[in-house]
C-alpha cells in the first residue's frame, strides 16, 4: 500500500499524488503551527472511531479560533485498503487533508512486544495547565515539536517511548499515548480534564471494554513505578503493553494483553 492523499476542495474531498504540494506558503498552520489534526487506525477498511475523533477535531480547533471547513467529515471515507493509519489536519489558512498510509512496522512491533517507558519532566506542576487553557494542554494541535524532541530524547536514553510526569510528580500522559497502570487488578488512568491530558479515544473505548475494576484519578510517579502493569494506549498502536519502566522489568500483564486482545477485537467488529 502507498500513501493516499486527499484533500478537501470546494466540491468536496479530492485524491491528489502526495508529491504534489497541498499548503500555502503563508498558511498559519505553517509559519506557527496553528493547525489541528486526528491520528485514527483504519481496520478492516474502515476508519476506527470515527464520531469520537471527529468531535475531537472541533474542540480542538475551537481551542485554536479555526473555523473547521464545511464537510471535513467527509475526508474519513473511501480509502479501499485493509489496515493504516488516517490523519486529518486542518489548517488555520482554511486548508483541510486527509492523509492515509500503512501502520509502522515499529508500531506493530510495540503493539505486540511491549514497549520500553522512561519517565521524563514535562516541566509544569500537574494542576496548572487546567488554570492556563493558553498551554494548550489536552488539544491535539500540530505543534507536537515537544512531543517528538521528548521521543527523540527517550530513544537516545536507549528507551522505545516515554511518560510524562508534573514537577510535583504526578503521572500525566506519553507523547502520543494515553497512561494506565494497574496495581491489584485495578486500572488507573488520569483524569484528562483535571491534569489537562489529551481525552484519549482509545482508552474511552478500552475502559468501555474492562471487565474488572478501574478508576480514573490522579497518581504519583511512585504508584506508576510500584504498578504491577503499566499500559499506554493510543489510537494506531492499540493497547500496547510497558514491559520495562525506568530500567525495571514489567513485562506484559495478564490484564494489559486481555484488554489489547479485546481491544483489537473491538476495531473488527
Ligand atoms: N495523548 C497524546 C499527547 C496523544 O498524542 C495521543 C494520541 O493521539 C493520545 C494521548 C491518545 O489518544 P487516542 O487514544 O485518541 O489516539
Amino acid at each position: 500500500m502507498t500513501a493516499v492523499l486527499t484533500v478537501l476542495g470546494p466540491d468536496g474531498p479530492v485524491q491528489q499524488p502526495v508529491e504534489q504540494p497541498v499548503l500555502r506558503a503563508d498558511d498559519l498552520g505553517v509559519l506557527r503551527g496553528e493547525s489541528v489534526f486526528e491520528t485514527m487506525r483504519i481496520a478492516a477498511g474502515r476508519p476506527a472511531f470515527v464520531d469520537a475523533h471527529l468531535q475531537r477535531l472541533a474542540r480542538s480547533a475551537e481551542r485554536l479560533a479555526i473555523d473547521l471547513p464545511p464537510g471535513v467529515e467527509g475526508l474519513v471515507d473511501g480509502y479501499g485498503f485493509p489496515d493504516g493509519v488516517l490523519r486529518i489536519v486542518c489548517t488555520k489558512g482554511g486548508t483541510a487533508y486527509a492523509l492515509a498510509t500503512p501502520v509502522p512496522e515499529e508500531t506493530i512491533r510495540g503493539r505486540q512486544h511491549g514497549v520500553r517507558a522512561i519517565t521524563l519532566t514535562l516541566g509544569v506542576p500537574a494542576g496548572l495547565r487546567p488554570q492556563a487553557p493558553w498551554l494548550l494542554g489536552g488539544v491535539k494541535a500540530t505543534s507536537y515539536a515537544v512531543n517528538m524532541a521528548t521521543l527523540r530524547h527517550a530513544h537516545d536514553e536507549g528507551a522505545d517511548d516515554a511518560i510524562w510526569l508534573s514537577t510535583d510528580g504526578e503521572v500525566l500522559e506519553a507523547p502520543t499515548s494515553t497512561v494506565a497502570w494497574v496495581q491489584d487488578g485495578v486500572l488507573v488512568t488520569p483524569p484528562a480534564g483535571e491534569v489537562a491530558v489529551l481525552p484519549g479515544t482509545t482508552v474511552a473505548v478500552a475502559l468501555g471494554l474492562l471487565t474488572t475494576p478501574y478508576e480514573i484519578r490522579r497518581g504519583s510517579a511512585e504508584e506508576l513505578r510500584a504498578a504491577d502493569e503499566v499500559l499506554m494506549l493510543s489510537s494506531v498502536r492499540g493497547v500496547a503493553p510497558v514491559v520495562e519502566l525506568d530500567g525495571r522489568v514489567l513485562g506484559t500483564g495478564p490484564l494489559t494483553a486481555r484488554l489489547r486482545d479485546a481491544f483489537e477485537a473491538e476495531l473488527l467488529r
